[in-house]
């Protein structure tokens, strides 16, 4: 939660984070548009202090299966609510309204796994509709295009 509320609010690493924002569209590819150094970034600052800790391999193997099936989960266009039950696990429908551009969405839904961390920091969204109006960075200032991106966090003079 923290780490995903850091790149949004240190313009530095909103400057990377933003890349993963560009999608337009939602679909379980998503997920896997990342700024190379923000994936280094975030992989090491979950998997170095899991390590230090001394989880054995078999919990660490399980952790790497629950994220990377969250990450492709969380983007997928499929509506799953999960009754009161969306209120403590991140659905598609609540990560789909973190990568919003209305306004109510704006800098909401941090949480990759438990949602009920936003609600208690106050940083959930409050809407009723499953889903939100328009996807992407609010301003659309991101270019299209793989070298582009790649270079984006380096040339954008935002
Ligand atoms: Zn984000
Ligand atoms: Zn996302």
């Amino acid at each position: 939660y923290w780490t995903h509320r850091a790149y949004h609010e240190v313009p530095v690493l909103w400057r990377l984070h933003a890349v993963h924002h560009s999608v337009k569209s939602m679909d379980w590819m998503a997920g896997s548009r990342q700024h190379i150094l923000e994936l280094l970034i975030t992989r090491t600052l979950v998997l170095a202090p899991i390590y230090v800790l001394g989880f054995s391999k078999e919990v660490i193997d399980a952790y790497i299966v629950i994220v990377g099936f969250q990450a492709v989960f969380n983007h997928a266009n499929v509506s799953v609510r999960l009754g009161p039950l969306r209120y403590v696990l991140v659905t598609p429908n609540f990560h789909h309204w973190h990568h919003s551009q209305d306004q109510e969405a704006l800098d909401r839904n941090y949480a990759a796994h438990f949602a009920f961390i936003d609600y208690l920091f106050g940083t959930a969204v409050k809407s009723d509709r499953l889903w939100p109006g328009k996807y992407g960075v609010l301003g659309d200032y991101v270019p299209n295009g793989f070298v582009k991106q790649l270079k984006f966090p380096f040339t954008w003079k935002g």
